[in-house]
Formats: C-alpha cells, structure tokens, sequence
C-alpha cells in the first residue's frame, strides 16, 4: 500500500452506497441479503429521503383493473421519453416491473387493494392500452403515500438483513486511481465534522435528484444532486441535464406537489372562464396528457390571460368526486390543499402552477447501473462504480418521465445493480485496492478552502442567485437567446461559489459547513444543465424552444454529455433497439 501521509480514518466495506432512497435501500438489501458488507450513506435518517413525499404509485402491467402488458408500457414510455429513451433499458424495466412489484407486496408493503384482493391501481399520464388508444390503469398505489410505504419497507427489510447505516454522514468525493478505477470515497460525519475515507470494491450513487437549483421545487431540501456533482468531479460526463420536468400541479405560491393521480382519479383542470382546457391541446388523454403537454398547455393558458385569480395560475376541481373518495384515496392532497393554499378540495379547486419537479438526465449508465464513460463511439464501464434511481441516466426516461415511471426505475434498476454487484464476488477479493494519496488530498483540499476563508460570499446569496438565475433562464418555455444568458449567468455565479465562506466554524453538527458544500455540487448540476440545454436546438419532451417548437430527428436524436472540465459538450447516440423486440421508430407525439 502506498505510504499514508494524511491521518484520516478509514473503514473498509466490499460496497459503499450513497444515499438511502428507495434505489439505494433496493441495492443494499440485494447486497446485504447476499452476506456482503454494506455500508449505506445518508444526510438523513433513511426515511426521510425524498423518496418518502412520492404520492401517486408505482407503474406496472399488472392488468388488475382491465387488460394490460409491458408491452404496451413500453411503448408509452418510449413516446413519453420523445424517443430520448434506450429502447434496451425500457424493455428491461417494463418486462421486470410485475415481478419487482410482486416482490414489495410480499416484502409486506401496504397497497391499496380491490374487493377482490388484488393491489389497487389508478389511471396516470401517458399510460394507455393499446398503443395509446385509451388510458389504463397502470399505477400500483397506496393511498397517496406510495413511496411512504415503500420506504418504510425497504428500511424494515435492509435492518433485517443487517445493512449498517451510516446517518447523517454526508460522501464529499470520489476515490479514483490513475486507471480511472474508483475505490471508495471521502465522508463528511456530521455530527463530529470529522472526515473519513470509506473504502470499497464497489461504489453505489443513490443520491436522488437536484431540483433544488430552481427556486420554484416539489424536491426536498436535501435533494442538491450531490452525485452528480462528485461524478463532473471526478471527470466523468452528465447525460441529457437539458431535461427538466415541471410537474403540472404544484401548489401555486408554495410549490408543493399535488399528485397527478389526483387527475388520475378524476380531478380536471380549469382556467377562469371554467373551462376544462385540455380537451382542445389534448383530445384523447385530455388532463392526462404526459406532464411536459400539460404544463406547457397550463403556461399558454396563462400567457393568453386565461389564468385565475391575479392571472397567474389555472385550478385543479375534485370537488365532483365526492367527499369520500378524496378523503380514502386522496387524503393527505386535502392536508397540503388546506395547510399550503387554505382551500379544503372538498368543496373548492386547488390554485396550481408547474413546478420544478424530477430530473430526466444523470450519470449515465447501462441497464446493470454501470456508470459507462464515452470516448470515440466506445462505450465503457467505469470500474468499481455504479449509479441508481433519479442521479442516474439509464437512460429510461429520455426527454420525459412519465409518472410512477421513476418508483418502479428505483426498484427495477437498484435490483439490478445489486445482483450484478453480488456476481463480481467483492467479497472474495481479498484486498482492497491502494488509494492514491493525490485522491485523497484533492478532497480534503477543496473542503479546507472552503473552511479557511474568512471573507467572500455568503452561501445562501450565492445560492439564491444560481435559483433565480435557472428560475428565469431555463423555464417551460425556453429561447436560445435566453439560454445562452443564462450560460453566462450561471457561469458567473460558480465565480462566486469559488468565494463562499462561512462564519462559524465549529465542528459538531455545523449545518452551514454542510450548505457550503452543497452547493458546490448544485453549481454543477446548473452548469450542466444551461450549457446542454443552450446547445439543442430542437423542441423535444420537457425542453421546448419557442425558436425551435419542431423536433428534430435527423441531428438531435441523440443524447448530451456534459463533462465539468471546459464545460464541454460531447454526443453518444441513443440506443433505438430493444433487448428482444422490435424498435418503436420516431412519430409524431399527439394524445
Ligand atoms: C413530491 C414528489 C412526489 C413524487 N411522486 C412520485 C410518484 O408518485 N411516483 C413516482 O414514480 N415518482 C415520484 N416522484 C419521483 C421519485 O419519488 C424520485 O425520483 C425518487 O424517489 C428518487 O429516489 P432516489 O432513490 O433516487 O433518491 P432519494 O429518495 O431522493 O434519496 C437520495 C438519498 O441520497 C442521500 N444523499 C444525497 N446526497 C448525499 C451525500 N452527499 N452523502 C450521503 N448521502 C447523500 C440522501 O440522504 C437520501 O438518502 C416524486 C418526487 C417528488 C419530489
């Protein structure tokens, strides 16, 4: 082993996962259960991951409600991507998602159930039988608490396997070796400020998403897209960050979300003059239309001077569906309707607006998780590294997500990732690799200067600048013209997140160290995304160019790779065929 020069301690583990969501708990139990030794990172208590605020459910072809196959699943989710989508990795998850559903409900998660005893399921965006003939029935839910539940289960289930957690510990940098090989990372434990170097055969990213670069979010205030930020470090690309989901209904003024399967059980949306809009955007799904239709249909509204109250948001109307149907189905969507916008949806229609909501780009990776480098049209495994759930581009959801897409992307894909894990035996290789002293250094480096400064910006100044800046550049509509302002914007603001200091400089459980570092990742993210988005010039899925409104096959179907250094942009094509099947080729997106 090379000559240790820092004094940090160190812990060894065959795997280290960061991050406690539903796809990083999904790994660790497959790694735990195969007597590995695992060791799982979160900010917070597992629980409190953002998996835990998905409401609606969790998508697969169960055929409970009326006929259906993953089939016709994959199909939409290939139109709802814009065709953004590997066919390969769609077919993988929509084959897998019955059995990775079947395996929660007997890992005792609490769906709700017909008289029949089957799991309840409820009509979401985009998900139609036979080709987008009419909609389905697709969305396995508890109430609106579905990944409350899963959570919770995959908690229970990773303590019965003995999965070790590491809470409130926070990973800083990847370890890698001059072979590009990662071998662990650097860790933050919060409540000593001590930092640590875990040391592992396999590194799992689980970090969730980055939604908290915009101002206007339904994500958590955790979800700063920390991996993302640790992998444009470590020199490795950031795939289609250009693709940005608002979700039809947030609570206007608030942001928080309220689900789309409250349109799923019936709920429509008006504008002032009572109309219900999406039947002339929409004919077909109407207010079920996937969520980059509805939203842009929602803006327009707006636009036109057909938005409610001051003109600034459309409603959502359940009232009709009767007071004990929201309250069985719906009932914490009554809770946030009366906290967060003081209307009970019994009687009255929720104001919503879009709102930043889910990231359809991440580290890429193959359907085994493998994050996957690019270099002349060669696409390689990095060794010893893997990704899951929303940090990851698998790449599934392409252009747009549809919903209840992501629940089942976290089970399929963490699954997935784990078994190939378990096949590579870290637990026979007896050694763990040396770690290079510079790895190490470069980590610990960039937090000591960060902690040395004693003047500069202030953190949540620079913060709200990146926010306010994506807030205004890189919104439902787009321009180029304002993308590449924004491209300036943000590249201003990361001069000043390289001038962040903070005041107090305690150690035991020192949030502002924290927040620091924290938005040393989500400036990232925000680059990333400005400078992918300023560079296509076509309308397709959740980015639309009102310069460009048409989508354009012939130079852009093919997706973004964004690398840190240079802040440059590189293109890998898209994988257009399936494991097993046949291609569905590019057509017009109508619904
Ligand atoms: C309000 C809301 C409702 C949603 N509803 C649905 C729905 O009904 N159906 C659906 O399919 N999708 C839904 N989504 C999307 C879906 O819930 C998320 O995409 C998904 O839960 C993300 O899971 P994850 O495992 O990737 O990460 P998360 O659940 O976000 O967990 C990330 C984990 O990483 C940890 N972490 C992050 N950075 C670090 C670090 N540096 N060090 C250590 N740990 C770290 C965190 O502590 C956390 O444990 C919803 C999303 C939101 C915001």
């Amino acid at each position: 082993m090379a000559a240790v020069k820092n004094s940090l301690p160190r812990r060894q583990f065959d795997v280290v996962v960061v991050g406690a969501g539903g796809s990083g708990m999904r790994c660790s139990l497959q790694l735990a259960q195969a007597g590995l030794s695992v060791a799982v990172l979160s900010k917070v208590f597992p629980t409190r991951s953002h998996t835990v605020a998905a409401q609606g459910g969790v998508s697969a072809s169960l055929g409970n409600m009326s006929e259906d196959n993953w089939y016709w699943h994959m199909y939409d989710t290939v139109k709802g991507s814009d065709w953004l989508g590997d066919q390969d990795a769609i077919e993988f998850m929509c084959r897998e998602a019955p059995n990775a559903v079947y395996e929660l409900e007997h890992f005792g998660m609490p769906f709700d159930r017909n008289a029949d005893g089957t799991i309840y399921q409820r009509p979401f965006g985009g998900h139609t039988a036979n080709f987008g003939e009419k909609p389905v029935q697709r969305a396995c839910a508890a109430a609106d608490r579905t990944g409350h539940a899963m959570l919770h289960t995959l908690y229970q289930r990773n303590v019965a396997a003995r999965t070790q957690f590491f809470v409130e510990w926070m990973a800083l940098d990847l370890l890698r070796n001059e072979a590009g090989d990662v071998l662990g990372v650097t860790a933050l434990e919060m409540e000593t400020g001590e930092i640590y170097v875990l040391e592992a055969k396999q590194t799992v990213l689980a970090t969730g998403g980055a939604g908290r670069i915009w101002a206007a979010s339904t994500n958590a205030f955790i979800n700063t897209g920390d991996g993302l930020g640790m992998a444009a470090r470590a020199g490795l690309p950031l795939q289609d960050l250009e693709f940005w989901q608002f979700h039809p209904t947030g609570v206007a003024g608030a942001g928080v979300l309220i689900t789309e399967g409250v349109r799923g059980e019936g709920g429509i949306l008006l504008n002032k003059d009572g109309e219900r809009f999406m039947e002339r955007y929409a004919p077909t799904l109407k207010d079920l239309a996937p969520r980059d239709f509805v939203s842009r249909s929602m803006d327009q509204e707006i636009k036109e001077g057909r938005g409610c109250g001051d003109g600034s948001y459309v409603v959502l109307k359940l009232d009709h569906l009767g007071a004990e149907t929201i309250q069985k189905r719906l009932p914490s969507i009554r809770e946030i309707a009366i906290k967060f916008a003081n209307v009970d949806p019994i009687k009255d229609p929720i104001p919503v607006v879009p709102t930043i909501h889910y990231q359809m780009g991440g580290i890429p990776t193959n359907i085994y998780g493998q994050v996957v480098s690019y270099a002349n049209g060669e696409t390689t495994p990095v060794n010893g590294l893997y990704a899951i759930g929303e940090c990851a581009a698998t790449s599934v959801h392409g252009a747009n997500r549809l919903g209840t897409n992501s629940l089942l992307d976290l089970i399929v894909f963490g699954r997935s990732a784990g078994n190939h894990i378990v096949g590579t035996h870290p637990e026979k290789q007896h050694a763990h690799q040396p770690i290079p002293e510079s790895a190490i250094d470069y980590s610990l480096d960039r937090v000591n200067k960060i902690e040395s400064r004693t003047s500069g910006e202030k953190t949540q100044d620079v913060a709200n600048a990146m926010r306010m800046s994506m807030q205004h550049h890189c919104g439902v509509f787009r321009t180029l013209d304002l993308l590449a302002k924004g491209v300036d914007s943000i590249e201003g603001v990361a001069q000043q997140v390289d001038n962040i200091y903070f005041k107090d400089k305690s150690k035991v459980f020192n949030t502002a160290r924290v927040e620091a570092l924290e938005v040393s990742n989500m400036i990232e993210v925000a680059k990333a995304t400005t400078k992918s988005a300023a560079n296509r010039t076509e309308s397709r899925g959740a980015h639309a160019l009102s310069d460009h409104p048409e989508r354009d096959d012939e130079n852009w179907l093919r997706h973004t790779l964004w690398f840190s250094e240079g802040s440059r942009l590189e293109y890998k094509p898209v994988t257009m065929k399936p494991l097993t099947v046949d291609s569905f080729p590019p057509k017009a997106r109508t619904f």
